[in-house]
């Protein structure tokens, strides 16, 4: 599962009287519907549920999870067209985008599996789930 960081995801764009924020009713519903939907809960009730049965729920960095082709590898922010289309610039993939990044987190939980620490950032795996409440 991506490690996202929800609260920070889900923060006011409102600002300051002399800062005001930008796109703030946008944001706004953003994060009414991250809220709505538990992201926080679920993967808390996901981790203590595999505890439960001997399971382990591990978490990767989400950088680039959307922008990264899980055919060959390329990065690049073109690959994401719209919200739900995905078409890599270097070797032509063309699939839905939700698919290609769930493709791309199973295979950095594969790699934590196997080989602990790789690529970019910290890749870490959740010891218990008193661990995600912190
Ligand atoms: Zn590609």
């Amino acid at each position: 599962m991506e490690d996202l960081q929800v609260r920070n995801m889900s923060k006011s764009a409102s600002g300051t009287v002399e800062n005001p924020g930008k796109n703030v009713r946008a944001k706004s519903g953003l994060n009414k519907s991250i809220l709505d939907q538990g992201w926080f809960e679920f993967r808390r009730q996901l981790e203590y549920k595999l505890v439960w049965k001997g399971g382990k729920l591990i978490l990767v960095p989400p950088q680039y999870t959307s922008q990264k082709c899980s055919c060959c590898g390329c990065i690049d922010r073109n690959n994401r067209k719209t919200q739900a289309e995905f078409s890599c610039q270097r070797c032509g993939l063309e699939m839905n985008a939700d698919h290609n990044a769930a493709i791309n987190i199973l295979a950095a939980g594969h790699a934590v599996k196997a080989c602990g620490e790789i690529g970019v950032g910290q890749l870490r795996e959740a010891g218990t789930f008193r661990a995600l409440g912190a």
